[in-house]
This record gives C-alpha cells, sequence and structure tokens, in this order.
C-alpha cells in the first residue's frame, strides 16, 4: 500500500488516501447530474473507501441531490468527488484532483444514456501543448515574469 495525494486547485483542500501499488481501476461517469455538477462531458473518478480518505482540510460539501452530496473546495470550484449519503461505503475522487492521475485507467462507462459518443475517442485531432503556444506564454511571462508549464 502507498499514500495517494490530491488537493485542488488552490491548494486549500487537500485529501490523502491508501492504494495497493498496482491498483489503476477508475472509470468515467457521464450522467447529466454530474455533467452539470462539474461542467464536463464526463467525469473520471476513482472509488475509494470513504473511510480512509484523510482531508488535510475538510472539504465544502455540495448537497447535490436527495441522495448524494459532492466534496468541492469554495475557495477555487474544484469539483474533488461524489459521495451517497446513505448505503454505501465508498466514495469517489476525482481522477485529475490527485497529484499523479496518470497512473489510473479507465476501466468501464457509467451513466451511458447520456454519453456524448462524438467526445470519446478524439485520437488523431490536431494536437498543441500549452508549451508551444506562444500567447499563452507571452501572457505568463508578462504577468509573471515566467512560464509555469
Ligand atoms: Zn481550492
Amino acid at each position: 500500500m502507498s499514500e495517494m495525494s490530491g488537493g485542488c486547485a488552490c491548494g486549500r483542500v487537500r485529501y490523502s488516501v491508501p492504494m495497493a501499488a498496482d491498483d489503476d481501476e477508475a472509470y468515467l461517469c457521464h450522467c447529466r447530474m454530474c455533467q452539470r455538477a462539474t461542467g464536463s462531458i464526463s467525469i473520471a473518478f476513482k472509488s475509494v473507501k470513504a473511510g480512509e480518505v484523510r482531508w488535510t482540510h475538510e472539504p465544502d460539501w455540495y448537497d447535490s441531490s436527495p441522495i448524494a452530496r459532492r466534496p468541492y473546495c469554495r475557495n477555487c470550484g474544484t469539483s474533488l468527488g461524489f459521495q451517497f449519503k446513505e448505503g454505501s461505503e465508498n466514495m469517489d475522487l476525482t481522477v485529475a484532483s490527485f497529484d499523479e492521475p496518470g497512473r489510473f485507467k479507465p476501466k468501464h462507462h457509467f451513466g451511458a444514456e447520456s454519453m456524448h459518443r462524438a467526445w470519446l475517442n478524439t485520437e488523431g485531432l490536431p494536437e498543441q501543448r500549452t508549451d508551444g503556444y506562444q500567447k499563452l506564454i507571452d501572457k505568463w511571462v508578462d504577468a509573471t515574469g515566467s512560464f509555469p508549464g
């Protein structure tokens, strides 16, 4: 087991959760409630034991429906997960809020009735790196003196 850590964009909310070294299983949720709550076409979730998540700063909770609530940061707005109010010992953490999201792999889809299939396989579309976009680099350098990417 190792500790996997993560948190919100501004750093106010942080968490860690123990995880087996070979546990890379995650999934994409396409349901309309997750789309609305995150503003995303789909949201990548990692299911964990709710009782094993240690919040170094407790998140804010959005009461998103009669059956569920969602942790987030009221300062920066980052969506951090999903939890049923009752009946499950598990909760979800957003894959991209982990410090090392690259280890996780999508193993299934949920909420398939709301899936926007045009966004599933984007392989082959033109690609551009942030560090190859000079206008963005110039904005960063003008504002801060350097480019963080
Ligand atoms: Zn924050």
